[in-house]
């Protein structure tokens, strides 16, 4: 049988306000535990909740962002659960009226296809407290309640279940996270717990149009994970199905040291959670100059900026995704394109050669080394032939490392490419006439032999002879007598 997976997935992303959404209290990371909860955040008697506009701006500016309504009028609403991490005994969320309403986002699939993916909804709640599973001096166990997470603001994005492998989920995440990161609402810091993701997943025969029974796997936390878990889900359901048994609607964990999801908890339904609007909070009216201020400010999309790269630079998709996986690599390239006018050819540095050296030394283009007028200084030595493609991977290595410019690296290590041709025609008659025997395996019809002269004279300008040049003369006088 031919299976099809199904996959939607709720995303978490921490807003990035300074205080919480209904309390003064600090959400800066890495303070001691239960340093920064509140009597609103512990949920004390008679405090009251007042929302903080700032988790209203930035939720707006992602509903523009993924062109949705932004609803002029929601309501939160209390989901009630008992949980040691939730002193309330509920969590402030909004349920039936949220603030951000249907939007689509692009990815774009390792083929350079793209594809449109469906957000339901998106939706303000406060985050809960964390439990901190401890070893005590004897050697026991136990666990600690830390509540300064208690009340942080979260945006919950719920996408269509449009997905049909864990490579377009991961896109669809990966999507997700560069928008929030772009618009400034979100850190994105999947360590730090400001992005997490529950995906969704069932299977179905292929051609089926039902959907099958599905589960869900909570709090994966990076995108590798999200690719293996949904990997072993899809396969588990499967075994599952084709032993003969049916699968259960629950919530799952995965364990990355096993790479396998086990079960949680089985699946509430919405009304085990009794929702109900929260008397405590009067509902959420926008007008439009509230969100004209919010969004006045937005820069250009990735997706247009994508569109724009493919179409004005003639680049592929694939390579215009990449180039816009962040705001700030893509205004980079932009510079360098803006010095040099060769898209191309900043597009494969930046890239290759920059993409290479950023991930190896695991850093973010803003700590590059190498800044755009530096690469773009590079290229223009390659334009106007002072090194070749296969020297600026030296000058380029140089930059790196802090030898200053391309141009005081040629000067100081002279890697000028040899174009004298003059020079080159010495140094290639030279070469010719030590090796006769190659001259005649040549002339005799072995192709192949052209290469070991080009490596010769390679090795004898130390890399810097101009490769178009020397096959040119190469050519001439291995031709002649
Ligand atoms: P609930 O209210 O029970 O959480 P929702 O309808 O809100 O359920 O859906 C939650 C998420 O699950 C959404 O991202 C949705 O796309 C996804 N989803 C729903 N049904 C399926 C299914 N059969 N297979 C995979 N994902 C699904
Ligand atoms: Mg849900």
């Amino acid at each position: 049988m031919q299976w099809e997976t199904v996959i939607g997935l709720e995303i978490h992303t921490q807003l990035a306000t300074q205080s919480k959404i209904f309390s003064g209290a600090s959400t800066a990371f890495g303070a001691s535990p239960n340093t920064q909860a509140c009597a609103i955040d512990l949920g004390l008697p008679g405090v009251l909740p007042v929302l903080n506009a700032e988790a209203v701006r930035l939720a707006v500016r992602f509903g523009r962002a993924i062109g949705a309504e932004v609803a002029p009028r929601s309501v939160f609403a209390r989901k009630n659960y008992f949980y040691p991490d939730l002193p309330k005994g509920y969590q402030i969320s909004q349920y039936e009226l949220p603030i951000v309403g249907e939007g689509r986002v692009e990815i774009v699939l390792g083929d350079g296809s793209v594809k449109s993916i469906g957000v339901t909804r998106a939706h303000l709640e406060e985050d809960a407290g964390k439990s901190l599973h401890e070893e005590n001096l004897a050697g026991g166990g136990y666990t600690g309640i830390d509540l300064n997470r208690a009340g942080t603001p979260l945006l919950e994005i719920v996408s269509e279940p449009d997905m049909r492998t864990p490579q377009e989920a991961v896109a669809y995440a990966r999507k997700i996270h560069q928008l929030v990161r772009w618009i400034g609402i979100s850190d994105g810091n999947m360590q730090e717990g400001s992005f997490r993701v529950d995906a969704n997943v069932s299977v179905r025969p292929l051609g089926q149009t039902r959907f099958g029974t599905r589960t869900e796997i909570k709090n994966l936390n990076s995108f590798r994970f999200i690719e293996r878990a949904i990997q072993f889900e899809v396969e588990r359901q499967i075994d599952v199905i084709e032993g003969g048994g049916s699968v259960v609607q629950e919530t799952r964990l995965y364990d990355p040291e096993r790479d396998e999801t086990r079960p949680m908890r089985s699946k509430e339904e919405a009304n085990d959670y009794r929702y109900f609007p929260d008397p405590d909070l009067l509902p959420v009216e926008i007008d439009v100059a509230f969100i004209v201020e919010a969004v006045a400010d937005l820069p250009e999309l990735p997706d247009s900026m994508r569109e724009r790269f493919h179409t004005q630079y003639g680049l592929g998709e694939y390579d215009a995704s990449l180039l816009t996986a962040g705001r700030e690599l893509a205004q980079y390239f932009e510079a360098v394109v803006q010095a040099t006018a060769e898209p191309k050819l900043a597009a494969n540095w930046v890239n290759g050669e920059l993409a290479a050296a950023l991930n190896r030394s695991e850093i973010d283009i803003a700590q590059s080394p190498v800044s755009a007028a530096m690469l773009a200084g590079l290229i223009h030595r390659i334009q106007d032939g002072t090194v070749s493609g296969k020297l600026a991977k030296q000058v380029f290595e140089a930059m790196w490392s802090g030898e200053g410019d391309a141009d005081s690296v040629i000067q100081a290590r002279g890697l000028r490419q040899i174009t004298d041709s003059g020079a080159l025609e010495s140094m290639i008659a030279a070469i010719v006439a030590a090796n006769p025997g190659q001259v005649e395996q040549y002339r005799a019809g072995k192709d192949k032999v052209f290469g070991f002269f080009v490596g010769q004279v390679m090795k004898e300008s130390k890399g810097k002879a101009n490769p178009q040049q020397v096959n040119e003369i190469l050519m001439r006088v291995l031709a002649s007598d």
